[in-house]
């Protein structure tokens, strides 16, 4: 690696800060891309493509693309299962001190045959591969889950692996990084939607999020029901579930986009599956959005009003009761799925890592920049924002965002390079 001032730590391997490590590694400068998963990529890269005949525009490729870069990129060292412990220094001259997790699996030596997976005795399993988008691919142990890490005599994975790829006496790793600005990328949280209990999420099984829908569509490739397998003949998309209500006061800005273009896709796989999308009022921003809705309108059911409590029948049936606000009733209809649109939550480790960095955040729980019209500067100069962990974004304005906050870190080490040569 170069001296301080040409080396930038992103934290976090969204895809704001994978946009934001190459945008760097391809000026010159040589990066840490930090993960405190075992793969990298973020919430973006368990989603499908959404396109019909034609594209939907849902960057679910422009995702893809970049990890698959960022992984092979020389001037890209990713260290994932990896947290920050402390940091001290200034702008142009930050030491950060962290710990790197075990992976257990030597990524080297994995070849992803999944012997592992196979012979592991726990359910689920112990030890299996990475989503479909992330990297590094080498298959991931899950101490949490290992009968090893409990005490009891299983080694079957590592018995089993044939290139020797599994060790279980790895320890955590201390390192501390010398780095000449920080780029803070490390997203959101989706919306607990067990935090709605009447709307069933955790108790009825066909009761799914948006977030499951689109891991479900990318590993599956068509939809079944989770109860019986069947395929889903009505489904209710629900709107604005941990945005738009108390507590969550602001709109997650994606949730009617992904919801419309999952919703275009499954009516494109199986053209009779009656779809309705409850909604408060629709986003529609965007270029193209508006005309993309006004295509769906006349293939999907809109009804105005959100429910506010789901029943299941004996016969499995999603019973569904809503105020259709605009005829001014109360209607109930059944429905064999329901998706719930969940929201942009912030991040839930985002409280520590604003103490260890020094930055601010803002009431509503996101990483608040310096002042309103600095795009990703925090109060501690050196220190960027990146993506969704500074509030809602699409996977389009969180590369700008990660993109920005490079060119920003890279004028912040020129001017410290240049303070030093004239001071
Ligand atoms: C259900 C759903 C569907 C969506 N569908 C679409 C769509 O079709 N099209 C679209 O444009 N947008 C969509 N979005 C929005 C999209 O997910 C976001 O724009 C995008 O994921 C934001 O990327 P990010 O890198 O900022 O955050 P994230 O994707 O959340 O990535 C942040 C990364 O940082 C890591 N991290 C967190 N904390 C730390 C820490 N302390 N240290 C190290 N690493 C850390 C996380 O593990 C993660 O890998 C959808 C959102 C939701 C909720």
């Amino acid at each position: 690696m170069n001296s301080a001032s040409r080396i930038v730590l992103v934290v976090g391997s969204g895809i704001s800060g994978v946009a934001s490590a190459l945008e760097l590694a391809n000026a010159g400068f040589d990066v840490y891309l930090l993960e405190k998963e075992a793969v990298v990529g973020g919430h973006a890269a368990s989603f499908p493509c959404k396109a019909t005949d034609v594209c939907s525009k849902c960057s679910a490729c422009v995702v893809s693309d970049k990890i698959k870069q960022a992984v092979l990129h020389p001037k890209i060292r990713l260290l994932t299962n990896s947290a920050i412990r402390k940091l001290s220094g200034e702008a142009g001259n930050f030491r950060v001190e962290i710990t790197q997790q075990p992976r257990y699996v030597d990524e080297e030596r994995c070849i992803a045959c999944s012997l592992c997976t196979e012979v592991c005795p726990t359910d689920p399993k112990a030890v299996y591969p990475p989503p479909a988008e992330g990297a590094p691919f080498s298959y991931i142990l899950d101490e949490a889950l290992c009968l090893h890490f409990k005490g009891e005599k299983c080694d079957l994975c590592r018995e089993n692996c044939p290139t020797k790829a599994i060790e279980f006496d790895r320890k955590p790793q201390e390192q501390e990084l010398s780095v000449g600005a920080i780029v803070v990328a490390t997203g959101f949280d989706v919306f607990d939607a067990r935090g709605k209990g009447s709307l069933g999420y955790g108790r009825y099984p066909d009761v799914i999020t948006g977030l499951d829908l689109e891991r479900i569509l990318n590993r599956e490739g068509c939809l079944r029901l989770p109860s019986n397998g069947k395929e889903p003949r009505n489904i209710a998309f629900i709107q604005c579930i941990g945005s738009r209500d108390e507590g969550h006061g602001y709109c997650s800005h994606v949730c009617c986009k992904y919801a419309m273009k999952l919703a275009g896709l499954i009516k494109y796989q199986v053209p009779d599956t009656r779809i309705t999308i409850f909604y408060i009022d629709l986003q529609t921003a965007g270029k193209g959005f508006a005309q993309f809705y006004e295509e769906y309108k006349a293939k999907i059911r809109f009804i105005r009003g959100v429910p506010v409590e789901i029943l299941r029948s004996e016969f499995g049936e999603l019973d569904v009761r809503f105020e259709d606000i605009s005829q001014g009733i109360v209607c109930r209809d059944t429905f064999d799925l329901v998706v719930l649109s969940v929201g942009i939550s912030p991040g839930k480790n985002s409280w520590d890592l604003a103490r260890i960095l020094g930055i601010n955040m803002s009431n509503d729980g996101f990483f608040d920049v310096a002042d309103p019209l600095s795009t990703n500067e925090t109060n501690v100069d050196g220190i960027l924002l990146a993506g969704a962990c500074q509030g809602p974004k699409d996977i389009p304005d969180s590369v700008a965002h990660g993109i920005a906050a490079a060119s920003k870190a890279m004028e912040i080490l020129s001017e410290s390079v240049g303070r030093r040569v004239t001071g």
